[in-house]
């Protein structure tokens, strides 16, 4: 109950740090209504650390490497690492929700600012931490990104254990997807209907039917973007997902492209996203915000003008911006942050999405910067 719980769709508290710190999950935003959120400040601070919200009670492992004076790739890797090994949070790492077939498949990115160098990998089987993977790309190889099956074989050759990334919870949830969508999948018409159907998988958990059958109707995606700024001004990012769940085998978002899904200038600042990649492909979006934040944007400001961009390729067409949702978030030399997203929230919840900073004191929420000022009711 305790693990489901951290699981809920909607979380309606986000006044406590440890259950907001895993309200993000599949890049669903979770309602601002409560105390502990603020907005982003005029002012930077360094060392700085932010991340999508579902890496808030993971922020404290990378602040503590910062102001050790550690790298600040080693930081944002030790902080989505703990995402990654956490089978609770569904949309990166170990317990991932898998592709059509059944099988969990990663994607990450590093960049460090100081050396300009990246690594990616997209994929992935049976590694769970692709985030350092992508960091060992960088480090130990001559090239910058590394897919599939090469990808598992660099990390076994590189020391990675190889393991099944399928929880019992994620298999679960793909066989109820699969008996949804396939009639293969599911008894024959002289059998029990659906509802019974869910109940053998689940049992008499109402909770878990009703998120089940949630996560089949709108195939949620999910990311940890995570970017820092140390005292001396280095900056360095990362993002890795399990990316869109019951994804064709092979489809690879925009977590683990360089300039998309991640982005650093060591000179200006650095630029994650999670929500719909294929959106942010589209329009280069890390790459956009770090040169928006070149010509003189706020980090605010710089994710708002990508989503304008995502907009525009819709000729601003609300109905079918609807049918997703994209978040952006951005850190600037300064230590000034920022983040946006398309919708103020999703469905009915009340308040607006939040992403998760800290700035040396204590990890917290802040509000994200809506672009249309609605709640989403579709995507
Ligand atoms: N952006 C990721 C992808 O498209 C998923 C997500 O952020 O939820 O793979």
């Amino acid at each position: 109950m305790q693990l489901w719980s951290r699981r809920k769709f909607f979380l309606t508290s986000v006044a406590s740090s440890v259950a907001a710190g895993v309200g993000k999950v599949f890049a669903r935003p979770i309602p601002a209504d409560a105390a502990g959120v603020s907005l982003a400040p005029a002012q930077g601070t360094r060392p700085l650390i932010i991340s999508s919200a579902n890496g808030l009670h993971a922020l404290d492992k990378g602040m503590d490497i910062l102001k050790k004076g550690g790298d600040t790739l080693d930081a944002v890797v030790a902080t989505v690492t703990v995402v990654e090994d956490d089978p609770n949070d569904d949309s990166v790492g170990y317990g991932g929700l898998p592709n059509e077939e059944g099988e969990v498949e990663l994607d990450a990115s590093v960049m460090h600012g100081p050396t300009r160098r990246a690594g990616s990998v997209a994929s992935v089987r049976r590694i769970k931490n692709v985030a350092r993977l992508a960091q060992t790309v960088m480090e130990k190889t001559n090239h910058v990104m590394i897919v599939g099956d090469g990808a598992r074989r660099f990390g076994v050759a590189q020391g990675f254990e190889e393991m099944n990334l399928l929880t019992e919870h994620s298999r679960k949830i793909w066989l109820a997807w699969k008996a949804s969508s396939s009639v293969n999948w599911r008894p024959g018409i002289d059998s029990p209907e659906w509802k019974q159907q869910m109940t053998a998988i689940f049992g008499d958990d109402q909770e878990k039917i009703a998120y089940a059958e949630r996560v089949i109707a709108h195939p949620p995606t999910g990311t940890i973007p995570c970017m820092a700024v140390n005292e001396k001004g280095d900056i360095s990012a990362t993002t890795t997902t399990s990316g869109l769940s019951w994804k064709i085998p092979g489809r690879v978002g925009d977590s683990p492209i360089i300039g998309a899904g991640c982005f650093v200038d060591n000179e200006v600042g650095a630029a994650g996203s999670t929500g719909k990649g294929e959106e942010n492909i589209k329009i280069a979006g890390g790459h956009t915000i770090v040169e928006m934040m070149r010509h003189g944007k706020s980090p605010e400001d710089a994710c708002l003008e990508a989503l304008a961009r995502i907009a525009h390729n819709y000729n601003g067409d609300k109905k079918k911006l609807s049918t997703f949702h994209i978040f952006f978030y951005a850190i600037n030399k300064d230590g000034q942050h920022g983040a946006a997203s398309l919708w103020r929230n999703h469905y009915s919840e009340p308040g607006h999405s939040v992403y998760a900073i800290h700035d040396g004191t204590q990890a917290r929420l802040a509000e994200c910067k809506a672009y249309f000022d609605e709640i989403n009711t579709h995507g």
